[in-house]
């Protein structure tokens, strides 16, 4: 599969489009300000009395409404939360954007599910950074960049392709590489890997073994630094070095017990259980799910923020994090 990278992408592209960045959250903030830093100065689309318009302003963006600023760009980055999306195209985006102007998605979840059927004429690109914004930001203010999936669903110019590469270069991405995907493989990897590894099965891991050596009598500042404290420091040395260049890192007892353990804490059913989540990603029951807590004002989401944050490893970490010195 070919990386692309800076040499592969004409910058020039996205610096002679007019450039909307719709949202100024996690993704907004940081996409509009890297694409600022590298020529592209886009409008920032939110609504009227938009909390985050303030922010947006202290920045130095002109901010517009979604409906103005679909009028005035020819190419619009759609970064609002999946679940309000459709609405942004049906009521600002479709009636509003020119002729042959393109959209771009961080995320293919609207495209994919059909939550969004895009007007004929408009170039549909994802570019989705694989971080959070504050990551995509950083790594570019340190000359670095993020990782980017890119792919295109409608080419109605014949220069979809080559947008997407030149908006990936633009938020810095073509420093780390910009890998070419569908939508609907970046979208049902993305939905898999937040529940069966990282936002799902990691936290998870870590109340268990934490509750299992608290429950035991162990202090519970020895068990948040064993369970807890030091999952950065194994992400990072799998990071740089791989998992087996990461074996190579740790002591010879830590890699025997690693052996010891690892398969029956993921067992078969495990496995099998991921094939589950995979296939109700798959067949759209994940996201009905999603959908449905959305429109009820997101009920389930609400009690488990409730649930997390009145776990006791949430005082710990709080205590530890006062009396660190860095
Ligand atoms: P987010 O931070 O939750 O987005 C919040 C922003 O969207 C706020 O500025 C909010 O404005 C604005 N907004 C919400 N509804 C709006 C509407 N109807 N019209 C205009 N503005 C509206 O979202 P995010 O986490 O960045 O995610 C954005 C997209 O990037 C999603 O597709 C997501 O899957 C993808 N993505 C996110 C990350 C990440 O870093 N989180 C990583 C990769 C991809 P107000 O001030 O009005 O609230
Ligand atoms: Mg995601």
């Amino acid at each position: 599969m070919k990386l692309f990278t800076d040499g592969d992408a004409d910058l020039s592209l996205i610096r002679g489009r007019r450039v909307a960045v719709i949202g100024y959250g996690n993704q907004g903030r940081a996409q509009a300000l890297n694409l600022r830093d590298s020529g592209a100065p886009p409008i920032v689309a939110l609504r009227e009395g938009a909390p985050s318009r303030a922010r947006a302003e202290a920045d130095g963006f002109e901010v517009a409404t979604p409906e103005d600023a679909a009028a005035r760009c020819d190419v619009a980055a759609v970064l609002t939360p999946d679940d309000g999306q459709a609405e942004i195209w049906e009521t600002a985006l479709k009636p509003n954007l020119p002729q042959g102007a393109a959209l771009v998605f961080a995320h293919g979840l609207s495209i994919r599910f059909g939550l969004i059927s895009p007007r004929p004429d408009l170039d549909i690109v994802l570019v989705a950074p694989k971080g959070p914004g504050s990551a995509l930001r950083s790594e570019y203010e340190a000359g670095r960049g993020l990782v980017t999936l890119f792919a295109v669903h409608q080419d109605a110019t014949g220069a979809a392709e080559a947008l997407a590469l030149s908006y990936a270069a633009a938020l810095g991405s073509g420093r780390a590489g910009i890998l070419p995907t569908s939508f609907a493989e970046e979208c049902e990897a993305d939905l898999f890997n937040e529940q069966a590894v990282l936002w799902g099965a990691i936290p998870e891991l870590i109340h268990a073994g934490y509750e299992t050596l608290v429950d035991a009598g162990f202090s519970p500042e020895v068990a948040y630094f064993e369970c807890l404290t030091e999952v950065k420091l194994i992400a990072d040395l799998i990071y740089a070095r791989g998992i087996a260049g990461m074996r190579e890192a740790i002591s010879n007892t830590a890699e025997f017990g690693a052996l010891q353990g690892g398969r029956r804490i993921v067992t078969p059913e495990t496995r099998a259980e991921m094939r589950h989540i995979l296939a109700e990603v798959r067949n759209g029951s994940f996201v009905a799910e999603l959908m449905a807590d959305a429109s009820a004002g997101y009920p389930k989401l609400r009690a488990s923020r409730r649930e997390a944050s009145s776990h006791p490893i949430e005082e710990v970490g709080r205590k530890l994090r006062e009396i660190r010195p860095n």
